[in-house]
């Protein structure tokens, strides 16, 4: 039998690129084997470079939220294309973008474009430092805010799945400005922000890093009246929840208002884009309206602002979207239970919107140490059966499963066929 491409291509691009791959978790070090190239997408099916065709729960880590090569986004890429790509100097599209964020986004009274989600965190906690005059910074054990140094400590997904929580290079002075609690530990955050000295508390309003894990009752609104008390700045890192569990982010869903709020994925339609935006008097710190220095040649590319502009555009046309993917999260609901009470393995399930984890541990699942004690051998052998299957899952326990608004109850369904049939194979295995 031939070598499939993926291992040719794989070998290729391990002489050329560190690791073979541009993103840690892409290269499947979670699960073994060996990561699929990706030839093409559309709707909710993947094809790899031998031509096979696989159901996406992945939907690029979060972006694909009207499925892949969205006719809509697709014609407004190829038409500006035709323009020019970049020209480092204003253009409409951008207001237009801003106005869709600001009126999508509740919180969100000015906003700043930026080429990915690292980029905002980055910018919006230096604005939150120098509106306090405060340099320490409160994240959550397992929270990932992307790749920023101030961010690479207990951060979750990419640096879980490695096995390094703490990366080599973020020097120690950095890191001690970073403090961590426990999520849904609101005893934890208030001792942190006693001491005066913390400029924000950044939170994933439902983390989505360490696999889907919700904000218990009352724990975002308590995050928000102790940040009030202590002259805290609150941060809603809603680059995942962002236009996925509401058309405005988990701010909506749960009616807390963060003081800044960044995004990243959905909000560019699957070009890169980020952005950080809140309240007015914060944003004006930011330059050239304030002292605070924020800059970037390609931000608000054209491009990518056009895929911005027809991705929530779409959305804003079509709130429906958002019932149909509730319904489809009943419907999976419904299935894995039913499946998880057939089954005598230890097994988990959170879901908001349309992001969700099945967790191979008994549960509850509410904070870092219940999400990663989970059977990973376990949930590698779920991956590749449910691979075979033709189903593509991340290659992580920690990451999220996404759908989108072309999955379809067909989907679903045999998505669930599926995983009933795997896990009874996992069950005879681990038995085995
Ligand atoms: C993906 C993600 C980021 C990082 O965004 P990039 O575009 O990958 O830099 C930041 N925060 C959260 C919550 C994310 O899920």
């Amino acid at each position: 039998m031939d070598t499939p491409r993926s291992h040719e291509l794989f070998e290729a691009a391990n002489r050329s690129i560190p690791g073979g791959v541009n993103s840690p978790v892409r290269a499947f070090g979670r699960v073994g084997g060996v990561p699929l190239f990706i030839a093409r997408a559309a709707g909710t099916t993947l094809w790899d470079a031998d031509g096979n065709a696989y159901l996406d729960y992945v939907g690029s880590w979060g972006p694909m939220l009207l499925g892949h090569a969205h006719h809509a986004v697709e014609a407004a890429v190829v038409a500006a294309a035709s323009k020019g790509t970049s020209f480092g100097a204003p253009t409409s599209g951008e207001i237009e973008l801003a106005e869709k964020v600001i009126d999508m986004v509740p919180s969100v009274e000015l906003v700043r474009f930026v080429n990915s989600g690292t980029e905002a965190t980055m910018s919006a906690l230096r604005v939150a430092r120098a509106a306090t005059g405060r340099d320490g910074m409160l994240k959550f054990r397992g929270g990932y805010h992307g790749h920023g140094d101030a961010f690479l400590v207990e951060a979750g997904s990419g640096a879980a799945t490695l096995g390094v929580p703490d990366s080599p290079g973020v020097t120690a002075g950095t890191a001690r400005d970073t403090r961590v609690a426990e999520y849904n530990d609101l005893d934890d955050v208030a001792g942190h922000l006693r001491g005066g000295d913390i400029a924000c508390v950044f939170v994933e309003p439902i983390a989505g890093n360490m696999g889907c894990v919700p904000p218990a009752p009352g724990f975002l609104e308590g995050l928000r009246a102790l940040c009030d008390e202590t002259g805290t700045i609150l941060i809603f890192d809603e680059v995942m929840t962002g236009f996925r569990v509401a058309m405005g982010g988990a701010q909506e869903r749960y009616g807390v208002m963060p003081d800044l709020t960044t995004l990243g994925k959905i909000i560019g339609g699957g070009l890169p884009v980020g952005a950080f935006g809140g309240r007015a008097d914060l944003m004006r710190h930011v330059a050239p309206a304030g002292p605070v220095y924020q800059a970037g040649t390609l931000s608000g590319n054209p491009l990518a602002t056009a895929a911005g502009i027809a991705a929530l555009g779409w959305i804003q046309d079509h709130p429906q979207i958002y019932d149909h993917l509730e319904m489809l999260g009943q419907r999976l609901d419904r299935g894995v239970e039913r499946i998880m009470a057939g089954s005598d393995q230890p097994l988990t399930w959170n879901r908001v919107g349309a992001m969700a984890s099945l967790y191979f541990h008994p549960g509850p699942v509410t904070d870092w140490p219940s999400a990663s004690s989970g059977d990973n051998e376990r949930f590698a052998r779920f991956f590749h059966g449910m691979l075979d299957e033709g189903i593509y899952l991340a290659p992580s326990p920690y990451e999220a499963l996404f759908f989108s608004a072309a999955h379809t109850e067909h989907d679903i369904d045999r998505t669930l066929e599926s995983m009933e049939r795997v896990l009874g194979q996992v069950v005879a295995e681990a038995g085995a």
